[in-house]
Parts: structure tokens; C-alpha cells; sequence
């Protein structure tokens, strides 16, 4: 039997590359997100290449019924929902004192409130199952903060206990919940920041990467897309069963300090 994948936030980066792993594997994936409608059209073709069928919804992750029509509609395309990746995430950078108060809503509903509304969405079914895996990418943030993230820190520390009280309810039915912590990925969520962060901080863009993003990563390396993508794999495998209610770093050492 394939596993049916949905992937929130995967027209892009880090979601674009898991979508990517699960394809490669066959299974079927459901990807989500914004973008030109003809990229996104190659990217889903192009993750039927390996024999699983690949479905694109443009579910806006801020909308309540358009997050359960998300899994609504891969439950009825692919008949269940296997694997739950809540990856949607955006980020916006600024003093606590001059956050714009619609960018605050905005990050708690999309890097927060959508993973509890596909959670309670693909849990029935997975409950019926007596199977299920949820992956919720947090970050370093989740574990610890940097200054002028309030919003962004707050989500991920959030989906972190969202993790933990949601395992110890779903553990005896074989479903799973985890987060990944990544450090800074070289993806456009980052890129988009390294302006924004330098004019906060009165810096170079280049001195943001190597001074602000790089300094606490001990490898002095950008984790690369694929390493979260393959550790989303394993979480997802009979091997990670009893593996719940927690998070993984995969930062360079970042949060060793
Ligand atoms: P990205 O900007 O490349 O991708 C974000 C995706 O989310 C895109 O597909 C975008 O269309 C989608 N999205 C944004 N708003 C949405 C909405 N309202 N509804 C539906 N989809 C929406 O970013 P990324 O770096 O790949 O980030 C993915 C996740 O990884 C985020 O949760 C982010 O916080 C987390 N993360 C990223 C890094 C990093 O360094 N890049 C580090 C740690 C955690």
C-alpha cells in the first residue's frame, strides 16, 4: 500500500525537499502552498516520477476551512492521510516595539494555529488506522531565541508543547508526533531575512550570514534542505515508532551552547 504524505508550506524549500524524499520513495504526496501556478505545476508532475501520484492544493494556512479542506481532499483523492508534515512557516523580522500587529497574527496562525488544525483534522482517521505520523518542522527557535523573532520564537516554542500534549494523547493508538529543530537553511524564507536583519542590527548582509546566522553553528556550515528532508524519513518509518512527544535538532551544534 503507498503512504498518502501532506505536506503544509511545500511549493517551496525545506517542504519542497520532504515532498521530494517521500516522492522519491513512491508515495503518494499532497503539496500545498503559494507561488506561479505553472512552477508549481512542474514541481508536482515532476513528483510523480517515481510511481506515486502527486495532488497540489492552494490552501491558505491563516483559513481554518481551507486547512480542512486540504485534508479533507486527500482523504477522499488517496483514502487517508498517513504521514502529516506541518511545515508552513513564514518569518518576519523587527523590534518587539515596532512589530506590526498583523504580522504577529499572521505567524502565530501560519507557523502555530494550521498545525492544530490539520492535527485534529488527520486524527480521526489515523486513530482509526490505529496508525499515523505527524512531523512538525519547528526550528532552534523552538529550543531557544535570537532577538527581533518574538513572533516567529513564540510559534516555535508553541508547536513544541502542541507536540508533546498531543503524543501523550495519540500513544496508544500508533500514532507518532514529532518536531525537527533545524538551524539556518539556505532556503527563500532565509534569504528574505538577511535584509531585514541587517538594517536591524546596523550590519552587511554578509556579515549577517557569517556573524549572526553562522556564529552559533559550531560546524559553520548552512544545514542543507536534504538533511531535514531524510531526517522527516526516518521519523516517518517503522523504525521511529517509539519515538514521540519530541524534538530533533539538526542545527550544527547550535543549541549545544
Ligand atoms: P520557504 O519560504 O522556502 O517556504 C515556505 C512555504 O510555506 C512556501 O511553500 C510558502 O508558499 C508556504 N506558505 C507561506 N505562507 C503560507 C500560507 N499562508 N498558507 C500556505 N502555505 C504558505 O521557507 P523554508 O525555509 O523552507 O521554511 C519551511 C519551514 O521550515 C518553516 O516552518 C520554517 O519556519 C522552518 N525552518 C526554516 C529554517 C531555515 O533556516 N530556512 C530553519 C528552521 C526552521
Amino acid at each position: 500500500m503507498k503512504r498518502t504524505v501532506v505536506i503544509t508550506g511545500s511549493t517551496s524549500g525545506i517542504g519542497l525537499g520532504i515532498a521530494r524524499a517521500f516522492a522519491a520513495e513512491g508515495a503518494n504526496v499532497v503539496i500545498n502552498g503559494f507561488g506561479d501556478a505553472a512552477e508549481i505545476e512542474k514541481a508536482r508532475k515532476s513528483l510523480e516520477a517515481h510511481g506515486g501520484k502527486a495532488l497540489y492544493h492552494g490552501g491558505d494556512m491563516t483559513k481554518p476551512a481551507e486547512i480542512a479542506d486540504l485534508i479533507a481532499s486527500a482523504e477522499k483523492t488517496f483514502g487517508g492521510v498517513d504521514v502529516l508534515v506541518n511545515n508552513a512557516g513564514i518569518q518576519h523580522v523587527s523590534p518587539v516595539e515596532d512589530f506590526p500587529i498583523e504580522k504577529w497574527d499572521q505567524i502565530i496562525a501560519i507557523n502555530l494555529t494550521s498545525s492544530f488544525h490539520t492535527v485534529r483534522a488527520v486524527v480521526p482517521g489515523m486513530k482509526a488506522k490505529k496508525k499515523g505520523r505527524i512531523i512538525n518542522i519547528a526550528s532552534a527557535h523552538g529550543l531557544v531565541a535570537s532577538p527581533y523573532k518574538s513572533a516567529y520564537v513564540a510559534a516555535k516554542h508553541g508547536i513544541l508543547g502542541l507536540t508533546k500534549s498531543v503524543a501523550l494523547e495519540v500513544a496508544e493508538f500508533g500514532i507518532t508526533i514529532n518536531a525537527i529543530c533545524p538551524g539556518y537553511v539556505l532556503t527563500p524564507l532565509v534569504e528574505k531575512q538577511i535584509p531585514d536583519t541587517a538594517k536591524a542590527r546596523g550590519i552587511t548582509e554578509e556579515q549577517v550570514k557569517t556573524e549572526v546566522m553562522l556564529r552559533l553553528q559550531a560546524t559553520k556550515e548552512f544545514v542543507s534542505i536534504d538533511e531535514v528532508a531524510q531526517t522527516a524519513i526516518f521519523l516517518a518509518s517503522d523504525a521511529a515508532r517509539q519515538i514521540t512527544g519530541t524534538s530533533i535538532s539538526i542545527d550544527g551544534g547550535w543549541t549545544a551552547q
